[in-house]
C-alpha cells in the first residue's frame, strides 16, 4: 500500500511485526513520494522544549537539529543529578555543592564546596611517594636478583663454552674454575722451553687449552688469554707462518717462539713485536735462554715477575 508513515514509528512498528500497520501481508519500505516532502518541508514546528520556555519556531528540515542542541533541553548535573536547563547547567556546576572536582597535585576528589587544605594534600603526595618508592624498591630487588642470576647463567656458559672465536680479556679465573684447571703457571721470567709444551700436550689429548697471561702473583684475572685445541701445543709453524682456530692466529715455532694474535702476520723468529692490536697479542719466547716476551702491550718481559704465562685445560 502507499501508506505514509514516520521513519521510528514504522521502525518500531517492523521491529515486532512482520506485516503492514494497514494488514496487508507484506510489508514493502519505499522511499516516502515527493510531494510528501515537499509539503512537510514547508510545515513551521515548535520546539518540543517549549514546556521549558523555548519559544523557537523551525522548518520541519531544521527542528531536529534545533532540538538537539536546544538550550531548553535538560541536562543532568554532575553532581546532584538534578535536572537542569542546559542553558543554565555550566553555571549551576560551577556553583553545585555536590560537583567533585580533582586535586591536580595530589588527585584527591572532593566535593567543591569542600576544603581541600594544604597540609592534607602534602600529606596525600607523601604517602603516594613513599607507596611509589616501596614499589620502585621491589622492583629494584626483582632486577638485581635478575642479574644475579645471569651473571651465574653467563659464568657457568662462560665456563662451558667459552667464546672460542675471539681473544678474550679480562676473564677471571672463577668463570673458568668449574671446567677448567692450570696445568701451566709460571712468570715471564721463566725460561720456557719447546720440551715443555710438547710434554704439556699429554694433559690434555683431545681437550681444549686456553693460553694466557695474568698480571700479579695473587691476581685471579686472565688479562688476556685465547682458546684453542691442545693439538696447538703440536705445531711447528714456520718462521712467518700462524695457523688459525676460528679467528685466532697461533704459532709455535721450536726454540723460537710461541703465541697468539688477531691477525695472521706474526714474526716469531724475532718474537711478535706488532703493535696493530698490541693488546690481544700473547708471544713466550722458547729455549732461548730468556723469559718473556708480551703479554698486550706489557712488552719485553724477559725478567718480569709479575706477569704470568698460565695455561689451563679442560677437566
Ligand atoms: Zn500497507
Ligand atoms: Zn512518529
Ligand atoms: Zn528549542
Ligand atoms: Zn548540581
Ligand atoms: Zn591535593
Amino acid at each position: 500500500c502507499d501508506n505514509v508513515f514516520c521513519t521510528s514509528c514504522i521502525q518500531q512498528w517492523t521491529n515486532n511485526n512482520s506485516s503492514c500497520p494497514f494488514r496487508c501481508p507484506q510489508f514493502e519500505e519505499k522511499r516516502c513520494p515527493p510531494m510528501i516532502n515537499a509539503l512537510l518541508s514547508k510545515l513551521n514546528i515548535k520546539c518540543k522544549f517549549i514546556g521549558n520556555g523555548c519559544t523557537d519556531v523551525h522548518l520541519y528540515d531544521s527542528i531536529e537539529k534545533h532540538e538537539k542542541n536546544c538550550q531548553y533541553q535538560q541536562l543532568k548535573c554532575q553532581g546532584c543529578s538534578d535536572l537542569v536547563l542546559k542553558k543554565d547547567l555550566t553555571k549551576h556546576e560551577l556553583v553545585c555543592a555536590e560537583v567533585k572536582v580533582e586535586c591536580i597535585k595530589c588527585k584527591y576528589i572532593y566535593k567543591q564546596h569542600d576544603k581541600h587544605e594544604l597540609v592534607e594534600c602534602l600529606s596525600i603526595r607523601l604517602d603516594i611517594a613513599e607507596r611509589n618508592a616501596q614499589s620502585s624498591r621491589g622492583k629494584i630487588e626483582k632486577l638485581e636478583k635478575m642479574v644475579e642470576n645471569l651473571e651465574t647463567i653467563l659464568h657457568e656458559h662462560i665456563s662451558i663454552c667459552p667464546p672460542l672465536n675471539q681473544i678474550l680479556q679480562n676473564i677471571p679465573l672463577s668463570s673458568l674454575e668449574k671446567n677448567w684447571y692450570i696445568i701451566y703457571d709460571h712468570p715471564y721470567s721463566w725460561i720456557t722451553t719447546t720440551e715443555e709444551l710438547r710434554q704439556l700436550y699429554i694433559k690434555c689429548i683431545d681437550k681444549r687449552i686456553l693460553v694466557g697471561a695474568i698480571n700479579g702473583s695473587s691476581s685471579t684475572v686472565l688479562a688476556l688469554a685465547a682458546i684453542g685445541p691442545s693439538s696447538i701445543l703440536q705445531l711447528e709453524t714456520h718462521v712467518n707462518g700462524s695457523m688459525h682456530y676460528s679467528d685466532v692466529y697461533w704459532y709455535l715455532a721450536s726454540n723460537k717462539a710461541f703465541g697468539f694474535s688477531p691477525s695472521p702476520i706474526v714474526n716469531p723468529y724475532n718474537a711478535d713485536t706488532a703493535s696493530t692490536d698490541g693488546d690481544k697479542r700473547l708471544c713466550w719466547y722458547l729455549s732461548r735462554g730468556v723469559g718473556g716476551y708480551r703479554a698486550g702491550t706489557a712488552i719485553d718481559l724477559l725478567n718480569d715477575n709479575n706477569w704470568r704465562k698460565v695455561i689451563m685445560t679442560e677437566k
